[in-house]
């Protein structure tokens, strides 16, 4: 194929038509979109279809929602269609598309399916998970558009399944990913498959080295596009952050659901182990909620996302690589139910909202113990979020109450047999009574919130009696973070697997917590703290030799020293049970 003369075609081709702002040649890609309800192109489509991209390779800067699948379908018109709109006639495919993972690569290809539907264009997927049998047959029959994960394709490639010498136009798209994922040798093969004179169009979020070095050798006088920056200057994504009790965690999440009533949310953990287990959890307290994770199969996957789109499921619990390129046009809110390990992936997770155009909201659910972290993380990114408490109860019965008005005074078209309904309930009760069933109705399908351990501090807790020949730790949290015995209590419970009651004394310094356990205990609760030490945001435990002074220690004491498990004043910790290392695999 003759990319100079495709190219030319399409250039002298260009503003023939025009649907408001998106001025494509093709007249079918233009009904598409219209058809579609798109009015206006996004920056990244407004900037390849400017005349002076229409021959260039491009080399993109774009996230994902910004719109760039739909602005590489419209690029690759020049090479796929010819002047009347239709596919041009060949023997192989003559676009290839290859993607990180599995659900960009078919959300890629529902995108091109729609876009050119009436071009008579076959797009087939080639994706790791799915039946290869099938699309080798797919191949067979002839498309036009292939759109694969580079493993699988270069496994079509290796069989002979997929020819790639006829291939006008190549888009990588999320290349920072997949090299990332190790594909770059994948990549490789497969485009030194293609011909030297086809397109490149190579879509990144961000330009490291490795990507520049990746344009350079595939790419010719590449046109640089960058959209990044205004994109983000439209701040379509809101960011709030909940400082709370470790043990809360899970309570918050369920108060911000039942609070935002998002019509989709997705709640990001750090590990497959935390999906499983928020989604039971969720599921068992009668939210509608569905799990993606690393240990789900791809028809799992498949039927999660369907659920979600369809609305069956309103809450995805998800890790971060399972959602990555995730696009449900319906999300409204994203909770990092677990603070992400980066400022890049905090603004992955959260992109997963926003999408588009449309507004959303991105909550950090963030342990005392962690906020300052959290704060530098934030700053660092230069993300605004507002420090805001945690919904309480209260907060949720009284936005209950507004949307049950506002449901219930909504005008209603009666349907049959309503009527004679109403007047029979009219003369078994009075209104008032039926107004308090409906509500009751209304509020008893809802899952009910949570109280929240109070934020307000609570006075120190001092000697018990029975805790005579007690043992003494000390938690690595102070003042300083916020320490409370009001959360300290349940966190050491947790984590150690006592209850309320063999914990004595409690002291608060600015750096640490002393705390007593009962003696008869105290070798269990040494055992589960060790075993408990993965658990998340907690800090460390140490066990202290001896019963610490009675005040707490003082600079005045020992001028130089500072407080913290290095000072001098305080008991020395006799054993390190934990040190926080990376989060385990997703
Ligand atoms: P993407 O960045 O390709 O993942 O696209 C994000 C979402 O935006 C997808 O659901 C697209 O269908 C949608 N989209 C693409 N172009 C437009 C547009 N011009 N106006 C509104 N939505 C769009």
């Amino acid at each position: 194929m003759d990319r100079k003369s495709a190219c030319g075609r399409a250039g002298r081709l260009l503003y023939k038509y025009e649907i408001m702002t998106f001025q494509t040649p093709f007249a079918l890609l233009g009904e598409a979109i219209a058809a579609r309800g798109y009015t206006a192109p996004t920056p990244v489509q407004a900037a390849v279809l400017e005349p002076g991209a229409v021959e260039r390779d491009l080399l993109v800067s774009a996230q994902t929602g910004s719109g760039k699948t739909v602005a590489f379908g419209l690029a690759m018109g020049s090479e796929l269609l010819d002047e009347s709109s239709m596919v041009r006639a060949t023997n192989a495919p003559l676009a290839l598309i290859i993607a990180p993972t599995r659900e960009l690569a078919l959300q890629v290809s529902r995108e091109l399916a729609w876009l050119f539907a009436d071009t008579q264009a076959r797009v087939a997927t080639c994706v790791g998970g799915m039946d290869a049998s099938k699309e080798r047959r797919a191949l067979n029959y002839g498309a036009h558009i292939v759109v694969g994960t580079p493993g699988r394709l270069r496994d079509h490639l290796e069989r002979g399944a997929l020819d790639l010498r006829g291939i006008a136009v190549a888009v990588l798209d999320e290349a920072d990913e997949m090299l990332d994922m190790g594909f770059r040798e994948d990549l490789e093969e497969l485009l030194d498959a293609t011909p030297e004179t086809r397109r490149t169009l190579l879509f990144s979020a961000t330009m490291p080295k490795p990507i520049v070095a990746l344009a350079k050798r595939y790419q010719r006088d590449a046109l640089r596009i960058s959209t990044v920056e205004s994109e983000r200057g439209h701040g379509d994504i809101s960011y709030q952050a909940m400082a709370v009790a470790p043990a809360d965690i899970e309570n918050t999440v369920v108060n911000i659901l039942r609070l935002h009533e998002a019509e989709t949310a997705m709640l990001f953990c750090a590990t497959r182990d935390n999906v499983r287990h928020l989604h039971a959890s969720l599921t068992e307290r009668g939210f509608s909620v569905v799990a993606l994770s690393g240990e789900h199969s791809q028809n799992e996957r498949n039927y999660a996302l369907q659920a979600l789109r369809d609305g069956r499921a309103r809450v995805c619990v998800a890790t971060d690589v399972a959602a990555r390129g995730i696009d449900l046009p319906s999300l409204s809110l994203v909770v990092h139910v677990e603070i992400p390990r980066d400022a890049e992936i905090l603004q992955h997770r959260s992109g997963r909202t926003g999408r588009a155009g449309r507004k959303g909201t991105a909550i950090l659910i963030v342990p005392y113990p962690r906020r300052r972290r959290v704060e530098m993380m934030l700053q660092g990114a230069r993300v605004p979020a507002e420090w805001i408490a945690a919904p309480s109860a209260a907060e949720i019965h009284a936005a209950d109450s507004e949307r049950l008005l506002s449901v219930l005074l909504a005008p209603v078209e009666p349907g049959e047999g309503d009527r004679e309904l109403a007047a029979r309930l009219l003369n078994e009760r009075s209104a008032e009574d039926i107004a308090v069933a409906l509500v009751q109705t209304h509020r008893s399908r809802l899952p009910a919130p949570e109280e929240l351990l109070a934020a307000d501090a609570a006075p120190q807790r001092g000697p018990r009696p029975g805790f005579e020949g007690s043992a003494w730790f000390r938690l690595n949290v102070g003042r300083s973070q916020n320490a409370d015995p009001r959360w300290i209590l349940p966190l050491l419970c947790r984590r150690g697997h006592v209850s309320r009651s063999e914990i004595g004394a409690i002291r608060i310094t600015a750096s640490e917590t002393l705390f007593e356990v009962s003696g008869a205990v105290a070798a269990r609760f040494l055992d589960a703290v060790q075993r408990t030490a993965d658990d998340d945001a907690d800090g460390v435990i140490e066990a202290v030799q001896g019963k610490p002074r009675d005040e707490a220690p003082r600079r005045a004491h020992n001028p130089g020293a500072r407080p913290g498990p290095a000072g001098k004043s305080g008991p020395r910790p006799d054993k390190k049970f934990h040190r926080k290392g990376p989060h385990k695999p997703r």
